[in-house]
């Protein structure tokens, strides 16, 4: 006897023959909230015996509510329970999920088909064998899928019921206050002086503490472009493991895949990074690759922070994004949302996301150098491009105040059009609140 733990949210589908037990599963551990297969049938027939001939239909009415549930705020699994019916394709649910940002879990019942029998006589010796050889190919393809996590289950007696575990980025509990730093680029020093402007001192163990207890949540791009990587990766490393947050930039994402030892183009400063990994005496190098590239890829795609009000991202994040997992929210906290185009400067042109963003969380996000950071609907983008000869820049929260080092020098050519502040910015200044 066992309890569940299930990602929440989530989409959970439950996978079983008829006879199976599948229906009265999902019904004993997620209630009334499951979506049935032959709720659907009887609902689309109007006859209580769930004829087969509605089958099909029920099958796309059901995912179309599936769908529209999986885009819904609620935080609990969305439980679906599908049958292996001719044509009824569960990969449909993987694919949902995915696009809403859901861990899909898929609990299949792995139950043989002369026991399934046993409880629907009705059903013939052709029609329970058919079942069971579409229940083991789909199986198969949902193990395939980027995202999906299977689990068998010979006896579902033995599950007692389920307990929900915060997927990675939820961490509302986490109250701050919070400093939070913008896209480093190696600019070591400059995160150096930040820190102790800040009022950080720094501990034996090279840790960093703020006397009143703040904490570091760096929004990703350690390294690549400038002078001192591998000592900016060690101080953000060195920070996390005494309690400081980090989410990933697409500049880390890169360096994970490169030293996972995938193809990667080496571009846009990542070869600096390469060369100062490479100059690491023989002994040192293997265990710090190492390293650095467990830290990279336990590094959430967003934070939400402080009772849900802060949102911590590199990116950027729609707010239908915010607090899911996978897919979309990977791609749209690391890279923004790039149209596809090239902008006049040859970069990937950017969609201003943060145009539109009308939600009620305040996210706080990098990666677009700018010249100045201010609040903009509830959002503020704090890469003052200080690779660029820009500013490094922090957000204090629940302050809402911005506090920036210049850079010390230029380290990285000009980036097309971005321009860096030329004023020495004032210490503390309040960023001034545009809603
Ligand atoms: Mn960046």
């Amino acid at each position: 006897m066992r309890e569940l733990e299930i990602p929440s949210p989530s989409l959970v589908l439950i996978w079983g023959c008829e006879g199976s037990g599948a229906g009265a599963f999902a019904e004993r551990l997620f209630g009334a909230r499951a979506l049935r297969a032959r709720t659907f049938r009887r609902a689309v027939s109007g006859e209580a015996d769930a004829p087969r001939w509605a089958g099909p239909f029920a099958a796309s009415v059901l995912a179309t509510v599936a769908e529209r549930r999986a885009r819904g705020a609620s935080g609990l699994p969305l439980a679906v329970e599908f049958e292996p019916w001719e044509g009824h394709d569960p990969t449909a649910f993987s694919t949902i999920a995915r696009r809403a940002g859901l861990p899909c879990r898929v609990l299949a019942l792995s139950v043989p088909a002369r026991r399934c029998r046993a409880r629907r006589p009705d059903l013939s010796v052709e029609e329970t064998s058919a079942q069971r050889k579409r229940f083991d190919q789909a199986l198969g393809e949902l193990r395939k899928r980027k995202g999906v996590s299977v689990e068998v289950l010979a006896h579902p007696d033995q599950i007692t019921g389920w307990r929900g575990r915060p997927l990675a980025c939820d961490r509302r509990d986490e109250r701050g206050p919070f400093d939070l730093i913008g896209d480093v680029h190696g600019c070591y020093e400059e995160l150096v002086l930040l820190l102790g402007q800040l009022g950080y001192t720094r501990d034996d163990a090279g840790g960093y503490q703020h006397p009143e207890g703040r904490r570091l949540v760096f929004l990703g791009d350690f390294t690549d472009r400038g002078p001192r990587n591998l000592d900016a990766l060690r101080l953000v490393m060195r920070a996390v493991a005494g309690g400081a947050l980090a989410v990933r930039g697409n500049h880390d994402d890169k360096l994970r895949r490169y030293l996972a030892g995938r193809k990667v183009s080496i571009s846009h400063g990542l070869q600096v990074t390469v060369d100062e990994l490479e100059a690491l005496p023989e002994g040192e190098a293997l265990p710090f690759r190492t390293a650095v590239e467990d830290f990279l890829a336990d590094l959430p795609s967003h934070l939400v922070l402080d009772g849900g009000d802060l949102v911590a991202v590199h990116g950027g994040l729609e707010e239908r994004l915010i607090g899911r997992e996978g897919g979309r929210v990977d791609s749209f906290a690391l890279y923004g949302d790039p149209s596809g185009k090239l902008d006049a400067d040859g970069y990937p042109e950017r969609r201003d996301w943060a145009q539109a963003y009308r939600g009620p969380a305040w996210i706080a996000y990098g990666h677009t150098p700018i010249g100045h950071a201010a609040w903009r609907h509830r959002t503020i983008c704090i890469d003052q491009g200080c690779v660029f000869g820009g500013a490094l820049s922090a957000l204090r929260w629940p302050e809402r105040t911005t506090l920036c080092v210049p850079a010390q020098s230029s380290h990285s050519p000009p980036r097309g059009s971005f321009r860096p502040l030329l004023l020495a910015p004032l210490a503390g200044a309040p960023a001034p609140d545009w809603p």
